[in-house]
């Protein structure tokens, strides 16, 4: 049924969002992929993702922390019968210390982008009389760690919505939930081995097991494709009456 779908998803030119996206295209949808930034690898990877597939893929150009950005991508994709906010980005430090302009693009990018897509996504939904809402969040929506005030609180804002969400669409065939990854190998987090490599003094499998993974008992990173096929597995018929909750994808994180 995701086969013909279209689906947005932000944030995607990299990472989770765009191992989502490859989920989504292996199922038939038809891809909206976004970011900040408008270079020509954007675009011919909308491409390669879409000759891959055999769907249409668009690369649209949207800046999530401007809200007026967020809502012209949806307007800019003409339909969206699946959104997947995935946007987000992270910083690190104490609370007395943490740099205002960073606590407002974090709460702005990973918190208020989806509420301004999916306000403008809703009547796209409504007029198609089918809808999904996909919010990416985090283990660190449900629990938290020092030294990431804004990112754990975006991402508990984010659950909130997501909630809201669901229950104002609880009588249409829309639903909305967050999935909340534990720690995926991204470039993001593959990028940070080797100083951490170096400040523990330890080899890359012992940084991997005993710093990164050390909330993770599983000892494994969750990968983009489990993610990728969580998100369509909620947009699935199997997912209908599955709304306004969470599913972990975070090898037993929050079972601590
Ligand atoms: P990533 O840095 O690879 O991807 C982030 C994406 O967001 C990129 O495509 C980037 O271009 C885009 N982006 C950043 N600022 C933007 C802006 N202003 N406008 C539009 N797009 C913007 O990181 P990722 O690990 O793939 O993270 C994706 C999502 O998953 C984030 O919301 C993150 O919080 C969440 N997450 C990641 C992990 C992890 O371990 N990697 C764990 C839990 C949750």
């Amino acid at each position: 049924n995701i086969s013909g779908k279209t689906v947005v998803i932000t944030g995607s030119n990299s990472g989770i969002g765009l191992g989502v996206a490859h989920e989504f295209a292996k199922a038939g949808a038809h891809i909206v992929l976004n970011s900040f930034s408008d270079r020509d690898e954007d675009h011919a990877l909308a491409e390669a993702l879409g000759k891959e597939h055999g769907v249409t893929a668009r690369y649209i150009q949207a800046d999530m922390s401007k809200s007026d950005q967020c809502r012209a991508l949806i307007e800019k994709a003409g339909t969206c019968d699946i959104l997947v906010n995935n946007a987000g980005i992270q910083h690190v430090a104490a609370i007395p210390d943490f740099p205002v302009e960073k606590w407002d693009a974090i709460i702005a990018i990973n918190m208020s982008s989806a509420f301004h897509t999916t306000a403008a996504a809703l009547p796209v939904m409504r007029k198609a009389g089918w809808g999904r809402v996909i919010n990416i969040a985090s283990a660190h929506g449900l629990t938290a760690s020092p030294f990431k005030s804004a990112y754990v609180a975006a991402k508990h804002g984010v659950i909130g919505l997501t909630k809201v969400t669901a229950l104002e669409t609880a009588e249409e065939p829309i639903t909305a939930n967050a999935v909340c990854p534990g720690y995926v190998l991204t470039p993001l987090v593959e990028s940070q081995i080797p100083d951490t490599m170096k400040e523990y003094n330890m080899d890359r499998d012992t940084v991997i097991r005993e710093v990164l993974l050390k909330r993770q008992p599983s000892k494994q990173f969750a990968t983009v494709e489990q993610l990728g096929g969580t998100c369509v597995f909620l947009s699935s018929d199997a997912a209908a009456q599955i709304t306004g909750t969470t599913i972990s994808v975070d090898g037993g994180w929050t079972a601590l």
